[in-house]
């Protein structure tokens, strides 16, 4: 019988019971859950996924803002599973933009026939699991119901967006957007007054494209950000020919974290050698070419320059003078190019933002860089926001303000464990995990991506991959053994989560002031949110367990 229920805090929706117990919900049609899908359905089991979106692509789904590209280069942010996948793409610049990596995903979607088993237009709002039937029950926005064996979260390291924290945003009467809930209709930019509000990777690689659009456009920078260019350029025959040889050596080096990415695959053994070396391998004048060109080379590859830019001080901060001088040389106005300068930050404790043009857009004419570190935004008005007492008035504010990242795409959601507890109140004094796939006290819950993961740190699609395999094998062993529940041992779980912490120590992330941390939340506890101690050496340690029987979890 159908009933009526209060799902999400919406008025009553009638829900509608599940024809059937599924072994695997999937939440999430991103790269995590597609390969997910996919995995679990050729070991036979019964799958659904369930996407929020219209369609497949997870972030890039959502993050469709003008100038979105990725800053992982395209031949290694893509799946490596499957050669008929790599047999029929064909990426066609060094970094893909968002439209291409759609269309990536929802060729491989059709490729391997997976958007039967994905319900789109889904909203998860709650998920609870019953120590009865050992099984995890969910509800959708819209009220449809499901039950599961098991609970695959693919939800996404970047997918909660916040707003910034300026009061009386609902009384601006002009153009709302936010970069990662950008509309499907393009909106129409021209002649108008635009403010961007946020300088992390988003907003650098949208600063750009609406400077071309904006008859004025007013950026407001809080805490700027480092840059590196992209050094975008289309991908030749050339460089195909060479992938093709070289793929399965690339990928097997990125899994023992000796390459971080394709952008090392077009560089020489000589120059991806200096990453062996601490900086004072080199004389100064020597470290000042390597730096050079890693810059004309393009891409993130200045934290690889040297082995000790996260745990040396002086050469941490000559990769940030290094960066400023950049800034200077490229900004015409001073007092611009001061705005835009870094200096409250150690290099590598937020991401390196990677784009074409950022620095050089604030030398046209429509241009303007608002300094908010010494006066905040303090207000949104009718007519636009107010700094320093005075309104800028705005027809249209962008913000670009970011995520609660890894957690919140969780914590955002009703998700009860096996004695009714709320995964957002465990969480609330810090996100423990075992290995990033599981929570003590949340049986039969497993997290592609998740807290306590190298997730954000390391090139996601390949860790997501290698995650996916990992859960799919442990369903496939529970299976084969008739266990219908797993519980992560609290004991494994706390030592973990100290492996986590230990992980930064003696680096610069110890005292990150940044979303690596959660700090960018209010109310959100701090500390790392990835491991960070390397893609290699989490293989290495998810390895062991599943070849030990699966050591820190119990199966009943
Ligand atoms: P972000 O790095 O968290 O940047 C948010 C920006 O908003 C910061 O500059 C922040 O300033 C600013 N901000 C927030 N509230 C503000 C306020 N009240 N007043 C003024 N400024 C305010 O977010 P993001 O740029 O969306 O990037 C997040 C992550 O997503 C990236 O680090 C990356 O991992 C991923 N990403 C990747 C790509 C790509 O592949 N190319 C593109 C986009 C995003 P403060 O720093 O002072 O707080």
């Amino acid at each position: 019988m159908n009933v009526r229920e209060t799902v999400s805090g919406n008025e009553s929706v009638e829900l509608r019971r599940p024809a059937e117990v599924l072994d695997a919900l999937v939440l999430g049609g991103g790269f995590g859950g597609m390969y997910m899908l996919y995995r679990l359905r050729e070991l036979g089991l019964k799958v659904t996924a369930l996407e929020a979106g219209s369609d497949v692509g997870g972030a890039w789904y959502w993050n469709r803002y003008p100038g979105a590209r990725c800053d992982v280069e395209s031949l290694v942010y893509s799946y490596s599973f499957s050669p008929i996948i790599d047999a029929e793409w064909r990426w066609s610049e060094r970094y893909a933009a968002q439209p291409e990596i759609l269309r990536y995903m929802s060729f491989v979607c059709d490729r391997l026939d997976l958007r039967k088993d994905i319900h789109f237009n889904s909203r998860l709002a709650s998920a609870r699991y019953d120590k009865e039937t050992n099984l995890w029950t969910f509800v959708t926005e819209g009220g449809d119901v499901y039950t599961a064996r098991h609970f695959i979260s693919s939800a996404g390291p970047i997918s909660a967006p916040i707003w910034p924290d300026i009061p009386g945003r609902e009384s601006f009467k002009g153009e709302l957007y936010h970069t990662a809930l950008w509309p499907r209709n393009e909106p129409d930019l021209a002649g108008k007054r635009v403010g961007v509000i946020g300088t992390g990777s988003s907003g650098t690689q949208l600063i750009p494209l609406v400077a071309e659009q904006a008859k004025h456009l007013t950026v407001f920078v809080r805490t700027p950000n480092y840059h590196a260019l992209a050094n975008n350029r289309p991908l030749t025959d050339a460089d195909q020919e060479r992938w093709g040889h070289m793929r399965d050596s690339v990928r097997r080096r990125l899994r023992t974290w000796e390459i971080l990415g394709s952008g090392d695959l077009f560089m020489s053994e000589e120059e991806l050698a200096t990453r062996k070396h601490p900086g004072d391998h080199y004389t100064a004048e020597q470290r000042r070419e390597i730096l050079r060109r890693r810059w004309e080379f393009g891409g993130a590859v200045m934290p690889r320059a040297f082995a000790d830019v996260m745990t040396n001080e002086a050469v941490n901060e000559e990769i940030c003078s290094f960066l400023r001088e950049k800034i200077a040389e490229i900004v015409k106005d001073p007092e611009t190019a001061e705005i835009l300068t870094p200096r409250t930050f150690k290099f590598g404790t937020k991401r390196i933002c990677v784009g074409t043009n950022f620095y050089e857009t604030f030398n046209r004419d429509n241009v303007e860089a608002v300094d908010v570190k010494a006066n905040p935004i303090e207000r949104f008005t009718e007519k636009g926001v107010v700094v320093g007492g005075k309104e800028i008035e705005l027809d249209v504010v962008i913000c670009a303000s970011g995520f609660d990242a890894v957690t919140g795409a969780l914590t955002v959601l009703d998700i009860r464990g096996a004695d009714g507890q709320a995964i957002k109140d465990v969480w609330s004094h810090g996100s423990e995990t075992y290995l990033g796939f599981g929570v003590a006290g949340f049986p039969n819950l497993h997290m592609i991506g998740g807290p306590g993961s190298p997730s954000v740190l390391v090139n996601v699609v390949m860790a997501n991959e290698y995650q996916v395999d990992w859960i799919a094998n442990l369903i496939d062993f529970m299976r084969r053994n008739n266990h219908q529940r797993i519980d992560v041992d609290p004991d494994a779980q706390a030592k973990w989560a100290q492996t986590v912490r230990d992980a930064v120590k003696g680096t610069v992330l110890e005292n990150a002031e940044s979303w690596y941390v959660g700090i960018n939340v209010p109310g959100k506890a701090r500390g790392i949110l990835a491991y960070a101690g390397g893609i290699a050496n989490y293989i290495k340690a998810c390895d062991a367990v599943a070849e030990s029987g699966y050591e820190g979890f119990r199966f009943s």
